[in-house]
């Protein structure tokens, strides 16, 4: 049974563990520092950010090597750990230095990659025996033979495909110890995951080769024929799918022995990764500490609102997603909150929070801070002064630190998020 690849880790005295983790590991999606800082303050196990190369994300805003040492060492104070996406389908010409770019994510700290080329797979193994090797959901693994397969190759974790059901994790998870991790949340591939090649057609970028340029969301307008194009008006329609969003089944997932809950989204926003890793870090918790007492709290579908603008389903996990789920016309609809600003300071004494700003905010704006754990609270701003204690009627520079009374204590990385329906 056992492979080259498992003999490779055993002479590297790699542990062959058993794959259950005590507690499901929350994995947040951290396109730069930044947000990895926010995504382990406001509780993720782990993380999985990009670098400079092989990664799917070639927009995002990837990670150099002294910023993986630095994203490592803040992960370490909270116990997560940080994983790196390696998940190209590699060219032949870009198998060139990777062994190198692996020994240093190696010895930055990194604790695993995700990878899906059998090529990278077998080079990490080899080269960098300190990193694990977690199989990327882009290799469409649905069914407990694959997993059995990657499991003999000596890999600890696969990522799933976002096409799996819940009963196909389920009899996983009984025939093969290993680690699953499951997307949980965030957009999905209208076609099936890692298999569409429209970006390549329509733009000459390589979606499987971190160009993905999301088009399946662009408008299209729609003829039956050239006839009825000629003098028609506007019809547009979108293929996009509706996101997934998994917050009202957490039973059921760690019941099926889900290991890790990964939430989508590289490209999306210090606000939007705070909250939705906020509700699901409630939720996991809460059923975890009493399985039987356990009920899903409302502020937690409302958190996800809140920071979500997209219509929202549980994409394969119950049935195969019919019409219903597509998005077919182009949503428009503005973002509910929008982040205001950062809290970098409190004073106890005074009431006075210092902020840095991140959109515009005035006296009288409704606003919300929230903090890990579901911490939050509502008030108007009142007045505001710049560092120098100037009063200001308006924070409109990026990044300028402000002021303001609040009306109940606040904590450095708490946000301040405004009203905008
Ligand atoms: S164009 Fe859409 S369906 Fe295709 S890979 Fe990109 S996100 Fe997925």
């Amino acid at each position: 049974m056992s492979s080259a690849l498992i003999e490779t880790a055993e002479k590297a005295g790699k542990p062959l563990r058993r794959h259950r983790l005590d507690r499901p590991e929350l994995l947040a999606p951290a396109g730069s520092l930044e947000k990895l800082k926010f995504a382990v303050h406001y509780g993720a196990d782990a993380v999985y950010i990009g670098g400079q190369k092989y990664g799917l994300r070639s927009n995002a805003d990837n990670f150099s090597f002294d910023e993986m040492r630095e994203g490592v060492a803040f992960a370490a104070r909270y116990g997560a750990k940080v994983f790196v996406a390696t998940n190209i389908y590699a060219h032949q010409e870009d198998l060139a230095g990777i062994a190198e770019y692996l020994k240093q994510l190696e010895s930055v700290g990194i604790a695993a990659i995700i990878a899906a080329d059998p090529a990278i797979v077998e080079i990490a193994m080899r080269e960098a025996p300190g990193l694990e090797v977690h199989l990327s959901t882009q290799q469409s693994t649905m069914n407990w033979q694959a997993v059995q397969f990657w499991k003999e190759e000596g890999l600890p974790r696969v990522v799933l495909a976002r096409e799996t059901s819940m009963e196909e994790i389920r009899e996983m998870k009984s025939r093969v110890d290993i680690e699953l991790e499951v997307f949980i949340h965030g957009a999905m591939c209208s076609s099936v995951s890692g298999r569409c090649v429209l970006s390549n057609h329509f733009t000459d970028r390589d979606s499987n080769r971190g160009g993905c340029c999301q088009s399946c969301r662009w408008k299209y307008d729609l003829h039956v024929d050239a006839a009825s194009a000629a003098g028609a008006g506007d019809n547009p329609f979108t293929m996009g799918s509706k996101d997934l969003c998994m917050i009202q089944h957490i039973p059921d997932l760690i019941d099926a022995g889900v290991d890790s809950f990964k939430i989508e989204g590289r490209m999306k926003s210090i606000h939007y990764v705070a909250s939705v890793v906020n509700a699901y870090r409630q939720a996991i918790d809460a059923y975890m500490a009493d399985p039987e007492g356990y009920t899903l709290r409302p502020e937690w579908v409302g958190e996800i609102g809140k920071a979500a603008n997209r219509p929202l389903n549980t994409g394969f996990f119950y049935s195969t997603p019919g019409a219903g789920e597509h998005i077919y016309e182009p949503e428009e609809k503005p973002a509910p909150y929008d982040f205001a600003a950062v809290v970098t300071d409190y004073d106890a004494a005074a009431g006075i929070a210092t902020l840095q700003q991140r959109s515009p905010f005035r006296p009288g704006m409704e606003v919300e801070f929230i903090g890990p754990g579901g911490r939050s609270f509502n008030q108007s701003v009142g007045e505001m002064t710049d560092e120098h204690g100037e009063s200001l009627e308006v924070a409109r520079h990026p990044l300028q630190t402000i002021r303001i009374r609040t009306e109940r204590p606040v904590f450095p990385l708490d946000i301040m998020r405004k009203k905008m329906l």
